[in-house]
């Protein structure tokens, strides 16, 4: 827990936990629409993973260095992204390929500070704030972004790749040390995706394991329990009510419609060009 809290630092000043808990505004966190998936999270997983997570290494070499092309290029065909940030993302790509190799720390923020005038990303979570500090945020937000990123490949035999893209960035560059561990080991049968198992189901799955093993540990913020996920609150038809175990069938349709770009919201964004783009209007979980 002491190493997870560390690692996942909080967004906000540390002071004491008690005053810290005080600030949050618990409503406003508990106001956002648990139905939507948030750009701003996307982008604040793309932002954090981007300048904390690699940026926090002295080089990137060798196995990271190729990690590193192969999760940007994922994002750069997979994202569902404003123009403005698939345009960032080319630029990144295209910086990299220029690059034998190797990358120290200084050449890696020159290439993110090049690319800030595209578009200044920000870490402005809303869907994955949190009710405590030091709780959410960018393991939330990573989380979705893979779900979303598979489910824009599912159906083609490259959702596979993104998977594999997922696993290798986790294992170079997600700072929570033995949650790398826990996940090379519960996808060592990854393989098994390219046996018909849809990409999709196959995270959907092995979140749900992280979410058991976590349940009612420390790092659970109680107002977002780790649920068996979708909750029968979310998803009645995903659940079979004699025996309460998930109707996968259900769960599939719900996946591809709870991560599809028609339910991304572009709400909070602060950018002039996406609020006058808004035409999502709050729909009930069930009605996914
Ligand atoms: C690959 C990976 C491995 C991790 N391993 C560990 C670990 O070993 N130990 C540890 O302490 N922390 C681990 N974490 C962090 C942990 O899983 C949570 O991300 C973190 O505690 C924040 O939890 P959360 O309540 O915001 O929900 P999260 O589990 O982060 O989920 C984020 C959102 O995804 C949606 N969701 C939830 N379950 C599913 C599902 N099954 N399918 C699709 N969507 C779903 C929900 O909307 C939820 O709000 C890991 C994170 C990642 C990305």
């Amino acid at each position: 827990m002491a190493t997870v809290k560390k690692l996942f630092p909080p967004a906000i000043p540390q002071q004491s936990v008690a005053e810290d808990v005080q600030k949050v505004d618990i409503a406003n966190v508990l106001s956002y629409d648990r139905s939507k998936v948030y750009m701003s999270d996307l982008e604040a997983a793309l932002f954090h993973s981007f300048h904390k997570e690699v940026g926090a290494l002295k080089v990137i070499e060798e196995g990271d260095f190729d990690h590193l092309v192969e999760y940007i290029n994922m994002l750069h065909k997979y994202f569902p992204g404003t123009e403005k940030v698939m345009t960032y993302l080319t630029s990144l790509k295209q910086s990299l390929r220029s690059k034998r190799k190797k990358l120290n720390w200084n050449q890696w923020h020159q290439i993110l500070n090049a690319s800030k005038e595209i578009v200044p990303l920000r870490e402005k979570y809303i869907g994955c704030l949190s009710t405590q500090p030091g709780l959410r945020e960018f393991p939330c937000a990573l989380w979705q972004l893979f779900h979303v990123l598979v489910g824009q490949a599912n159906g083609s035999n490259q959702c596979f790749q993104v998977l594999q893209a997922m696993r290798n960035y986790i294992t170079s560059f997600f700072a929570c040390v033995e949650c790398r561990t826990h996940w090379q080991d519960a996808t060592t049968d990854l393989s098994v995706v390219n046996n018909g198992e849809l990409c999709s189901l196959y995270l959907w799955r092995k979140h749900n394991e992280v979410n058991r093993r976590l349940n009612g540990s420390p790092t659970e913020d109680p107002y977002f329990p780790k649920e068996q996920w979708p909750t029968h609150h979310m998803c009645k038809r995903c659940w079979n009510e004699t025996t309460m175990n998930f109707n996968v069938t259900e769960v599939k349709k719900f996946l591809h419609l709870f991560y599809s770009s028609s339910n991304l919201s572009f709400e909070y964004m602060d950018d002039e060009e996406n609020k006058t783009s808004l035409h999502w209007s709050p729909r009930k979980c069930d009605e996914l």
